[in-house]
């Protein structure tokens, strides 16, 4: 199943709001999304049972620096720790939405 967003809302140092074309709206604070993130040097970090994010010594805070959209599926973000190579699928970010995320 893919689901397109008509609108992304992005609010840097709080959270990416995302409305889908069934209407439904999502809002994901940005720490949280900064400790999901799904590329694969973090999900080898979960693996591994460590936290992908704050890394030890990192501050918590966190924001986003750029966001843009990967193709039709997915929005890459830059983090304000230098961390780029997320990219969160909409299918993935739909998913954690209904998953009791938002
Ligand atoms: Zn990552």
């Amino acid at each position: 199943m893919s689901i397109s967003p008509v609108d992304i809302d992005i609010v840097r140092d709080t959270a990416v709001t995302i409305t889908f074309e069934d209407d439904v709206v999502c809002t994901f604070p940005v720490a949280s999304l900064r400790a999901a993130c799904p590329c694969a040097g973090c999900q080898g970090l979960r693996e591994r049972g460590e936290i992908a994010w704050p890394r030890p010594g990192q501050g918590h805070d966190i924001s986003v620096v750029h966001a843009e959209l990967n193709g039709a599926w997915g929005l890459s973000i830059e983090w304000s720790d230098g961390h780029n190579t997320g990219i969160y699928a909409w299918t993935v970010l739909r998913g954690w939405c209904d998953g009791g995320a938002r």
